[in-house]
């Protein structure tokens, strides 16, 4: 760990894909010597080192639908701009619906995502079974399928965004712990860590499932939870090509894609309480297996390969958080993007630095101010897998 500055323009608590995301764009905006201060030894080591890689815009409110567009614009163009090799895999995503309900309500949300620019298609059993022709589709009445959506790479999103930020200027502090913010009145003017104190106009909470810890330092009341959530890999299977689009079977919220040659299966056990538990409960796999084989019957022939549990840090509405608590300066949110972070990264990291450089964003972001929850104005996201 090198020493911790004295002072910095921005300093960022929180070096996953949000914060390494923010200090890049902070340095293409022209702010030097912004330090992000990670308790862990590397970048992405909290949740982002867990995510599934999906990247899709096919969700129920028409501003997350921007945002992916937004994040899907930049990662089609991410290996030129970072030259590294590809991080963006374009397989699309492929929502299987199978009541009534949801089939009408995804229908009603494609021509939402239609009217936005995004190719949406609203597809028969059969068209569904054409993309994968591995499908059981006996109970289905729909599909939806967007080839703009796809699969990233978050690891190397991430370490990209690592480089490129420190070749701009900003300072990686690893290993140290904030473990408080320095107020003066209504004002945070400083980040107070396990080595040190930094002096600063701006900290950016990208903590990610720590978030409400971080706001509650400055007083703010921030409802972000941690929840575990589950990702269990098999081991390779011919069905699992690389033209493979992300599957996601709403009925029963199983989700799998091509991962190492095999597939990825997710579940979000909706009985699963908050906590920071992130041991692998493997009874879990039984209610993903019947459903997944139902859905999947190839997966029969299935080994489960490994495990792992990693947190979403979870709004009431399923929404992020993003921008300037009404009732503290000097502090910036990025924080509770409930299962969709990763794929929201690059838009965030851009709209943030443009609230810190230009005062405001390019797209109104008012309906994810934190204030929503205390003015009883949420739109829940209804699309969170
Ligand atoms: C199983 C699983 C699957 C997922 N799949 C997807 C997916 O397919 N697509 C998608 O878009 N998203 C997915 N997500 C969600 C995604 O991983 C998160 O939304 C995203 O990684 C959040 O990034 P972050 O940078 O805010 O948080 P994190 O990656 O958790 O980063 C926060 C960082 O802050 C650090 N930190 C916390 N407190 C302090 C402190 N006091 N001092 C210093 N450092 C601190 C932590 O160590 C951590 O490194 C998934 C999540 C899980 C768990």
């Amino acid at each position: 760990m090198s020493g911790l500055p004295a002072t910095a323009p921005v300093v960022i608590i929180g070096a996953g894909c949000i914060g390494a995301s923010i200090a890049y764009e902070l340095g293409r905006r022209g702010v030097k010597d912004v330090v992000v201060i990670e308790k862990e030894p590397f970048a992405g080591a909290g949740s982002t080192s867990k995510a599934a890689g999906g990247i899709r815009a096919q969700f129920s409110t028409p501003l997350n639908v921007r945002i992916s567009m937004m994040s899907i614009a930049r990662f089609k163009t991410f290996s030129d701009e970072m030259e590294t090799d590809p991080v963006f895999f374009p397989v699309g995503y492929l929502f299987l619906l199978g009541d009534p309900g949801s089939w009408a309500t995804f229908q009603r949300q494609a021509d939402m995502q239609r009217s936005l620019g995004l190719p949406v298609q609203t597809l028969s059993p059969e068209g569904a079974r054409e993309i994968v022709p591995e499908l059981n589709i006996e109970d289905l009445l729909g599909a939806t399928f967007c080839l703009d959506d796809g699969l990233g790479n978050p690891h190397e999103v991430t370490q990209s965004y690592v480089t490129r930020a420190r070749q701009l200027g900003a300072v990686f502090h690893f290993g140290d712990a904030a473990r408080g913010l320095v107020m003066d009145g209504g004002r945070v003017t400083g980040v107070r860590t396990a080595s040190g104190t930094i002096s600063t106009p701006m900290v950016v909470n990208a903590a990610g499932p720590h978030a409400a810890e971080v706001a509650a330092w400055a007083g703010v009341d921030l409802p972000v939870k941690a929840v575990r959530r589950h990702c269990f890999t098999t081991e390779p299977l011919p069905m699992a090509r690389e033209s493979l689009p992300m599957i996601v079977d709403l009925k029963s919220g199983v989700y799998m894609h091509r991962e190492s040659g095999g597939l990825l299966l997710g579940y979000a056990n909706p009985e699963e309480p908050e906590g920071f538990n992130l041991s692998v409960n493997w009874d879990l796999l039984e209610r993903i297996v019947e459903p997944a084989m139902h859905r999947v019957p190839a997966l029969e022939a299935a080994e489960v390969s490994n495990g792992w549990a990693g947190l979403y840090e979870t709004t009431p509405d399923h929404n992020s958080v993003l921008g300037p608590p009404r009732n503290v300066a000097g502090l910036m949110l990025a924080n509770g993007f409930s299962g969709h972070g990763f794929m929201h990264a690059p838009a965030v990291g851009q709209l943030i630095t443009e609230w810190i450089v230009d005062g405001k964003p390019s797209l109104d972001l008012s309906p994810l101010r934190l204030e929503r929850f205390a003015e009883q104005q949420a739109t829940v996201e209804a699309n969170v897998i």
